[in-house]
């Protein structure tokens, strides 16, 4: 089946067309490195870690980059998050982005969200940076004033087709820059010129400085993954000017297309809200991962489609807490069935069940990755898999084991909801041992005729949810649906 996405850059569905046959490159705009990361990116993080997952399932060669911004990015005061976050920790800049690293990726391992292949970092990449800056230079796409050097918006005929936004409207977004030396106050820093005391700071054509921050996601995109590469993915609050400027250095340095795709995902909101330190609603993954389990947070993020606003609840979050029980419960019963169950092939009915589940699943997330849709399916799998496993047939290991599989493709490998082990699946296997032991000395009881004693620990049983069996081979025991 065609997978279709919604391109933000023609705003339209269009088929999945790779460049190369069979692969598929995908760029991210990574965290800049300066706090802990809050709930808003676990939402962007989840939201294209399924992108890259699905992508995988249907075979694709993927090489998905994401980058670190470690130097550049500045904040409306004009500021560099970095140094002001070294500042505020006094410690050195290259400390403080090692430690924030390391964080991020230990936040996003909580959340099952797969590494990227490469990650890297602007201030390990400042030569690429200076290449592509020189070349918009020799092509006539930007000027130097006094050690800046800025794009010339104006020249590039194409800008603001990202955003839909003419030039004249595009003043308000780069109201950071309020050098006087620009040409055209739409124009954008590709390189800064720093002051004595600015700490990080890089040898240039231009003398000392740093590079602007939207120049790093055009560098480093194509470096790894060339021009055009197919798909750029990052957050709708980035669309403008971060991504718009992009396009605009990319396809104005080498005459070409920057990209095929653009993905941009809706914005997490906290009761209604937009989230804001203003508001003291900020909520960074750690903290709530003091109240949630990371999976049934990543779980209440795929109920909402990318591309919209999810808004977090606490009646949300026990919404997903209980969609994760159900799902968890049920791959439990089965994983725990297939370690007892008879040899044998997976019948029709298993079969079917698993292909219509698969089908469904399949429908929905080549549908722009209907995460919803995806997530309805393994629900109403969940639901004809329990009532299967209460209807007292003999499943075989191939019926278990097909189970098994759909939910470890469709729940683990690509929603990553579910686990390859699920945490209390060495208690689950001790309770089944407990169970045969009990089993087995209630046998031994019947065969000494203490029936008292033995019906005593049948009826137990029975109370803790374990049916016992008796026939002629022997007595066996299952667990009983509640
Ligand atoms: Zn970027």
């Amino acid at each position: 089946m065609a997978l279709r996405l919604y391109n933000s850059l023609t705003r339209q569905d269009e088929e999945f067309k790779p460049v190369t046959d069979g692969r598929v490159h995908i760029y991210v705009c990574g965290p800049t490195v300066y706090a802990d990361a809050h709930v808003g990116h676990g939402k962007t993080y989840v939201n294209f870690d399924v992108v890259v997952r699905y992508f995988r399932y249907k075979g694709y060669q993927v090489r998905h980059v994401e980058n670190i911004t470690d130097v550049g990015h500045l904040l409306d005061s004009g500021e560099d998050r970095i140094l002001k976050g070294a500042a505020r920790e006094r410690v050195e800049p290259m400390e403080l982005v090692e430690r924030f690293t390391r964080r991020f990726f230990e936040d996003m391992d909580r959340l099952n969200v797969t590494r990227p292949d490469i990650s890297p970092r602007a201030s390990g990449h400042i030569p690429e940076q200076i290449e592509l800056i020189k070349k918009l230079i020799a092509r006539g796409y930007a000027y130097e004033v006094d050690g800046n050097v800025y794009f010339d918006v104006p020249k590039y005929e194409q800008y603001g087709k990202l955003s839909g936004r003419r030039i004249e409207e595009t003043e308000a977004g780069t109201r950071v820059e309020v050098e006087g030396d620009k040409r055209h106050p739409a124009d954008f820093a590709l390189w800064k010129k720093a002051t004595a005391e600015h700490i990080m700071k890089w040898n240039s054509p231009w003398g000392w400085g740093y590079p602007g921050w939207h120049v790093e996601c055009s560098a480093m995109s194509t470096k790894y993954l060339g021009q055009p590469f197919d798909i750029h993915c990052g957050g709708m609050e980035n669309k403008f000017p971060h991504h718009e400027d992009e396009i605009a250095q990319s396809e104005a340095a080498e005459g070409v297309p920057f990209c095929t795709y653009w993905l941009h995902n809706g914005m997490l909101f906290i009761r209604g809200e937009e989230m804001h330190k203003s508001l003291g609603n900020f909520v960074t993954l750690r903290q709530a991962y003091e109240l949630y389990d990371p999976m049934t947070i990543r779980l209440f993020i795929l109920t909402a489609h990318y591309r919209s606003r999810l808004d977090m609840t606490d009646e949300a979050l026990d919404g997903a807490e209980k969609g994760r029980q159900r799902i968890w419960g049920a791959v439990r019963s089965i994983r725990q069935r297939l370690s007892q169950a008879p040899e044998g092939e997976a019948s029709a009915e298993v079969v079917e069940l698993v292909a219509k589940a698969r089908a469904a699943f399949e429908e929905a997330m080549d549908n722009d990755f209907n995460t919803p849709g995806a997530l309805g399916t393994l629900y109403d799998l969940t639901r004809d898999a329990n009532t299967l496993l209460a209807s007292g047939k003999a499943l075989t290991t191939g019926d278990l084991a097909a189970l098994d599989q759909a939910y470890r493709q469709l729940g683990g490998d690509v929603l990553g909801i579910i686990p390859d082990a699920l945490e209390d699946e060495g208690r689950a296997d001790l309770s089944a041992k407990l169970a045969d032991l009990l089993v087995e000395t209630r046998s031994k009881l019947r065969g000494a005729k203490q029936w008292a004693m033995a019906d005593y620990v049948r009826d137990q049983l029975t109370e803790l949810g374990i049916q016992v069996q008796d026939s002629p081979d022997g007595s066996s025991w299952r667990y009983l649906e509640r």
